[in-house]
């Protein structure tokens, strides 16, 4: 990360960089939407056994002082729309968007935006606040991080270095992922002694958290279902119900307007033309996706494309890269959308 600097000068940045130039000739303005998780230290990531599921926080730092040198509006959804919709020609702006949103997000998230000044847009699974959807994943790598092994329906894994931790986690993860992860936790909580409620409340974001950033004008609520299920999944009413009851809850227990609805996972094969119709009727003004890309001009409110950020992105090359258009681009071209 210290060489961050020396790092953008280099020929492949400038060959990034150049085509993000060109871009902006042919097209005039840009929009770009980014989406992430969780975010850590830079010395707390390097330990966590899940860290591709967190940012750097300095790597954001990073990238939010180099949006707004080289000409980037950060907006929120609704400024963005309205952006779009007067076709603002030449101008360049992008959102950045958390979903899920655990504790960190009031802790570490909205405090370093509040530093820059711009806002952020927040996608909350109401299931999170109420204690009632299962954050399995942290409470496993939460066990996993604070262990030198793990023992689950009897098998023991040894979880005493920093790669073992990681193998463990995602070894444990496949094993879980699915609509019973909730359960496979349950009993991996009973076996492990470990107070499951405690454990939520270390992870979670709380209403109490959301109503003080409902607050802050840098601060958007939305909506990311109840349950955080794979929506294409589910039947019709079962999908409308993540849908609408979220909108309501985040409406009545914030007293909002949640006007815009990401969906989880997101991809093609996790969201498509019925769920879009879904989210109309269930009263969204706009919809997001994990679809990479940007957003263009006509783009339909019912399936913005965004470009999900990880562990990963430790480079603010890797961010110039979506800011092209050109991740979006490989993406429809190999068909991984
Ligand atoms: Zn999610």
């Amino acid at each position: 990360m210290m060489l961050e600097r020396d790092f953008m000068k280099s020929a492949a940045a400038l060959a990034v960089r150049s085509v993000g130039q060109a871009v902006d000739l042919v097209s005039g303005g840009r929009s770009c939407f980014f989406t992430f998780h969780r975010v850590a230290s830079t010395e707390r990531w390097e330990a966590l056994p899940n860290r591709n599921f967190y940012l750097d926080l300095t790597f954001l730092d990073q990238l939010l002082a180099y949006l707004k040198e080289s000409g980037w509006d950060v907006v929120t959804i609704a400024q963005a729309m309205a952006l779009e919709n007067d076709a603002a020609r030449g101008r360049r702006f992008v959102n950045f968007s958390i979903d899920d949103c655990y504790r960190d997000t009031y802790e570490e998230v909205v405090p370093l935006f509040r530093k820059h000044g711009v806002p952020v847009t927040l996608f909350v699974s109401t299931g999170i606040p109420d204690g009632t959807m299962p954050l399995w994943g942290a409470g496993l790598e939460d066990y996993i991080l604070n262990h030198g092994s793990i023992t689950i329906d009897g098998r023991r894994f040894e979880t005493d270095t920093p790669e073992k931790k990681r193998s463990a986690y995602l070894e444990i993860e496949a094993l879980w992922d699915g609509p019973k992860a909730g359960e496979h936790y349950h009993r991996f909580c009973i076996e492990n002694g470990i107070d499951d409620a405690a454990m939520h409340e270390k992870h979670a974001i709380s209403w109490a958290m959301l109503e003080e950033l409902a607050a802050d004008p840098l601060v958007e609520i939305g909506s990311h279902t109840v349950n955080h299920p794979r929506i294409s999944s589910l039947t019709v009413d079962d999908a409308f119900f993540e849908l609408n009851q979220s909108k309501l809850r985040l409406e009545e227990r914030l007293k909002i307007d949640a006007r815009y609805f990401a969906f989880p996972y997101g991809r093609a094969a996790d969201c498509s033309i019925r769920d879009f119709d879904i989210a109309r009727r269930a009263g969204y003004a706009g919809v997001a996706t994990t679809r990479k890309g940007l957003v263009g001009k006509g783009q339909r409110p019912y399936n913005f494309p965004r470009n999900t950020l990880n562990g990963s992105h430790r480079s603010v090359l890797h961010a110039e890269l979506h800011l092209s258009g050109m991740t979006g681009l490989a993406a429809r071209l190999i068909g991984r959308v």
